[in-house]
């Protein structure tokens, strides 16, 4: 089918007057304005100008199945013509949620097994902190409403959301909710002088004894993590951190919520991570992008048995569960999350991060050997490099020598898109890259 050309300077001039884009450099923004992507297929992504590019952070973590995949395509177009959308508020339902629901019952953790839909990440999160306190407010404890996050974790930017983010430079200029404590980021490269990983990881579980003791177990609602933190800077933390923290939550009727936006739908290489790789039961997991690979907005969070049983309990005369968006279980794009995770399947998807990502990260690694390179983390298809100074003490560059703007406009030029963010870059590519695509990104950036 011919591709409709476009007008690229008069879209770069409408983008400059009228898009606001979200989490844009405006000094950057002013002298350049914005770069369009036009088109993508498979691993690919291509400008206005026709120039392509490896896409190495799957859009924005999220295009997991990889670019131009037309059956996701006929499948949406299939549901928007047939139904587009109707409300699921009070007992109405389609059938692509309702399947879907059943299919994330099937594929997540044995007690999880009931799902409450959103429209991406952070409004996953937002309502999850709505139906934690809900919960709590009908078991009778209504002074349980503090949520544990952690510093650097990234959940989103809804007002909750955003609060319970603990980038520092995210929230600047913007105000938080004053609903959350965070707890320190489990940072293995920058840990204490001195401390092996164990004891780093003691030292983290005691600072979550001491808070839960300062603040009054009945006080606190909730713990909530990215098994991996992701934004912040892909932190693997150490070994046993995961499956203590939430011992230490059941232990004082905390609940543990897992945000696996990111580790979600095979990024690691299992659907979910939780269980599968840090060996934990979380009361609640929160899902969006992989979940359609990013070709409908869509979000979920799914909830334990055990927390449906308050949840569902009946109100009384007139009450209903009050929450949920207008798009909750959108038919189009649970129709999408549908197929999506039909050729996640069908194509043994996570088995290629099992087998590919391993060799994705050792051959990063090699990165090591440069003398700005301070660290190259992550595990599978989530990995970042840390650019430093000085390698010994760890210090890093000036901000304004934008070494990850810098990076990673390098590589760009060479056809290769990574993610800057502050001193890092970020690679999180499509689930696809088979080991030769590893070793083409890995020539650029080693170039
Ligand atoms: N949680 C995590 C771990 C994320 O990485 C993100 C986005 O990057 C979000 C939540 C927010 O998702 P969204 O941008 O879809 O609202």
């Amino acid at each position: 089918q011919a591709q409709a050309s476009y007008d690229a300077q008069d879209l770069w001039q409408k983008d400059k007057n009228h898009f606001i884009h979200p989490f844009t450099d405006f000094s950057l923004f002013h002298e350049k304005g914005c770069d369009l992507i036009t088109n993508s297929d498979g691993i690919y992504v291509e400008d206005v100008h026709g120039n392509r590019f490896i896409d190495g952070i799957a859009g924005l973590w999220c295009v997991n199945v990889g670019h131009g995949r037309a059956e996701i395509g006929q499948a949406m177009a299939e549901q928007a013509t047939r139904m587009a959308y109707f409300s699921t508020f009070n007992n109405l339902s389609n059938a692509p949620a309702t399947e879907l629901a059943a299919k994330l019952a099937e594929l997540a953790p044995a007690h999880l097994n009931h799902v409450f839909y959103s429209c991406g990440g952070s409004t996953a999160n937002d309502a999850t902190i709505r139906l934690v306190h809900y919960y709590f407010n009908r078991l009778g404890k209504p002074s349980k409403k503090r949520i544990l996050s952690r510093t650097n974790a990234y959940h989103g930017t809804t007002y909750m959301a955003a609060s319970l983010t603990g980038i520092a430079s995210n929230n600047w200029q913007f105000d938080t909710l004053d609903l959350v404590t965070h707890l320190s980021e489990a940072n293995c490269y920058r840990r204490p002088e001195g401390m092996s990983k164990a004891e780093y990881c003691d030292h983290l579980v005691d600072e979550l004894e001491q808070t839960i003791e300062r603040l009054g177990a009945d006080n606190i609602a909730a713990f909530i993590a990215e098994p991996i933190m992701g934004a912040g800077g892909v932190l693997v933390a150490p070994q046993g951190y995961h499956s203590r923290v939430q011992a230490i939550c059941r232990a004082n009727d905390i609940l543990f919520i897992a945000d696996e936006v990111v580790t979600g739908f095979g990024r690691l290489g299992h659907f979910f991570a939780s269980e599968a790789v840090f060996e934990t039961q979380p009361d609640i997991i929160n899902v969006a992008k992989g979940l359609s690979s990013g070709y409908a907005p869509l979000g979920a969070t799914l909830i334990s048995d055990a927390l449906y049983e308050v949840l569902s309990t009946p109100q009384g005369p007139g009450g209903v569960l009050s929450t949920g968006f207008t798009y909750s279980g959108h038919p189009v794009s649970c129709a999408a999350a549908l197929k999506n995770i039909e050729i996640i399947e069908r194509e043994g998807i996570c088995e290629n991060v099992l087998e590919v990502g391993p060799y994705l990260e050792s051959q990063l690694k090699t990165l090591a050997s440069h003398e700005t390179v301070g660290d190259v983390r992550g595990s599978h298809f989530m990995m970042a490099i840390e650019n430093v100074a000085n390698k010994t003490t760890k210090e890093l560059l000036p901000v304004d020598a934008r070494v990850g703007d810098r990076v990673a406009a390098e590589a760009q030029k060479r056809g290769l898109i990574i993610r800057p963010v502050g001193h890092l870059n970020i690679i999180s590519p499509p689930l696809i890259w088979t080991r030769q695509v590893v070793d083409e990104v890995v020539a650029i950036l080693n170039d």
